[in-house]
């Protein structure tokens, strides 16, 4: 009909580009300087993630390390060439409550050079390893991010790990800084319960999950759902020495995710961040109070 807008997709659709030894999981094991020397599984699983998108007709955003860019440049190129939203999960995988403004700053400015270089696309989107920015440990992050030229960053995660209430809609935690594009949770009673993928989603019967987003959706918000290639592997590398919770947690599910993605990804309408939040990223930042 005329005059009438199409409606927004619903769910935004997002992968975080890192390698099964970079997890934070094997942090204690692994030291970053033998990360040249393990097998490097990531290209081949992010491919077998493009088929899978390319199979359900469906575009995704692919928060990706400069770390992995700067090896598999070839890899980056076909993520654009398939039609996706390229975005930043920083350079080295470090947490940035860890890390500190002025290494945040030089980590995600040498990531998105790296994908942009590697892409040939403008990068402005940006996703924190393991969810590692909230307004209580890291005040100055969404400035730093604007500073580095990103638009907008999808990486709090509503609960006990942002540090307190946190709002579940897209806001800014900083004046001057970029939108903050929540991962998807609801509230229940006191508690918030995280709808937005990795292991959870992993734990979760689908018809459970299916039904949560589904009220999301139904309190007229949008989704983020995110996981990693290293979770359609399940023969990747078992390391001696990882805790019995913290293997559980990596492995658990691991055989059956694929099957359950192509289910998920047909249940749900799906479209990058920046396509699903596009009218927040065309919202000028407020203007700082005088
Ligand atoms: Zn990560």
């Amino acid at each position: 009909m005329s005059g009438t807008a199409p409606a927004a997709p619903l769910n935004a659709m997002s992968i975080d580009v890192e390698d099964w030894f970079q997890v934070q999981n094997y942090a204690g094991l692994i030291p970053r300087a033998r990360w040249d020397s393990l097998p490097r599984r990531v290209e081949e699983r992010t491919r077998e993630v493009l088929d899978l998108f390319a199979r359900a007709g469906i575009r995704a955003t692919f928060f990706t390390l400069g770390w992995v860019a700067e090896r598999h440049p070839g890899l980056i190129r076909d993520i654009v060439a398939a039609g996706h939203e390229l975005a930043s999960h920083g350079y080295g995988h470090e947490r940035v409550f860890e890390i500190g403004a002025d290494r945040f700053r030089e980590d995600i400015r040498r990531a998105k050079h790296l994908l942009e270089q590697a892409g040939g696309v403008a990068v402005t989107g940006y996703r924190a390893p393991t969810f590692s920015v909230n307004p209580t440990a890291t005040p100055w992050a969404h400035a730093v991010l604007a500073e580095a030229g990103y638009r907008y960053s999808s990486s709090i995660f509503p609960g006990p790990r942002a540090g307190g209430p946190v709002p579940l809609q897209p806001w800014r935690p900083h004046p001057d800084g970029v939108v903050e594009l929540p991962m998807t949770a609801l509230r229940l009673g006191p508690a918030c319960l995280p709808v937005s993928g990795g292991g959870p989603f992993r734990a979760t019967p689908h018809p459970l999950f299916a039904a949560l987003l589904r009220r999301v959706n139904a309190e007229g918000r949008r989704g983020i759902f995110y996981f990693h290639p290293w979770e359609i592997d399940p023969d990747q590398p078992r390391v001696p020495g990882l805790s019995a919770t913290k293997r559980l947690r990596h492995f658990l599910g691991l055989r059956r995710m694929a099957p359950r993605l192509a289910r998920l990804l047909g249940d749900f309408a799906w479209a990058p961040v920046e396509a699903v939040f596009a009218p927040e990223l065309a919202a000028p930042a407020p203007a700082r109070a005088a």
